[in-house]
């Protein structure tokens, strides 16, 4: 298991007793900067061996680290400050969990929607917290005109005998989105339960505490709707020189620079 540790924002007094019972007994601490951490696990007695996981070689370390956790290490990762996959590193390790079916968990959060967010495997770089929509259907599509065109993952709270028609209704506004139904965070019975609106599967129990994580908007290239040269064009009119707008016509599209001169040469 893979234990993503939320640790204080500033007091270290504010740390919860699973967070520091789970940091005792991992084999292995994945920190920020281990120096940085190394004053709050002394402060609460954590000998266990520390490790830097950093920004910058998280993809280069992600699948030595998931090895690891398939092999039955205890792993837990901490951010220099607060929540992990926040604003910190994290989300490239929790992919890769999920491709590999790995466990993974939260502890120490006190908010359901940061659980959430981070169990769900959806982005978590920007993100909109909707909680309870309004019962009635006027409110509630009065409210969801506000939330259906973010590009942000959107974070629903929901009442247990809401979550059927919530699902349906979702899958209504929002079309066919991934979503993640996440229950009983830091419960015996917590799962993450992934599918696509409207289709919750049949056999999930829609029983206790429950978060609705769906993704954002598609984001739909701004150059979609334009042929190659017209969107070289558009790079030229908005002031980039000819070699500038090649490359970045190029970069959107995915394709070499000598590509796009040849598509513009040929019109
Ligand atoms: N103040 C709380 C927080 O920070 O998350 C939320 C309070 S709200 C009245 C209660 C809702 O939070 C529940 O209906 C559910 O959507 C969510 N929630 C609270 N605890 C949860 C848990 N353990 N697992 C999943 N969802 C939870």
């Amino acid at each position: 298991m893979l234990y993503i540790v939320v640790t204080p924002i500033g007091n270290l007094g504010d740390i919860t007793y699973r967070a520091v019972e789970v940091l005792k007994k991992a084999d292995i601490i994945l920190c920020e900067d281990t120096r940085h951490s190394a004053v709050l696990l002394s402060r609460y007695g954590i000998t266990a061996p520390t490790r830097a996981y950093e920004k910058f070689s998280e993809a280069r370390v992600a699948d030595r680290i998931a090895d690891e956790l398939a092999a039955g290490k205890e792993i837990a990762l901490i951010s220099d400050a607060g929540t992990p996959l926040i604003s910190d590193p994290g989300k490239i390790l929790v992919d890769r969990l999920r491709e590999r079916g790995l466990p993974y968990t939260v502890v120490g959060s006190g908010c359901a929607a940061i659980s959430a967010l981070i169990l769900s495997g959806a982005d978590t770089s920007s993100f909109c917290f909707v909680g309870f929509l309004p019962e009635k259907r006027a409110d509630r599509e009065r409210a969801m005109k506000k939330f259906a065109d973010m590009q942000c993952t959107l974070v629903f709270y929901v009442a247990p005998h809401d979550i059927a028609e919530t699902v349906a209704y979702l899958g209504e506004t929002l079309g066919a989105r991934k979503a993640c139904l996440v229950r009983e965070i830091s419960k015996l019975y917590e799962e993450s339960i992934r599918f696509t609106l409207p289709d919750l599967p049949e056999n999930v129990t829609l029983k206790g505490e429950m978060v609705l994580v769906v993704d954002g908007a598609e984001k739909s290239a701004p150059y979609a709707e334009l042929d190659v040269k017209a969107h070289y064009e558009k790079y030229v009119a908005e002031g980039l020189s000819d070699k500038e707008a090649l490359k970045a016509v190029a970069r959107d599209r995915g394709v070499s620079k000598s590509e796009i001169y040849a598509q513009i040469k040929r019109k």
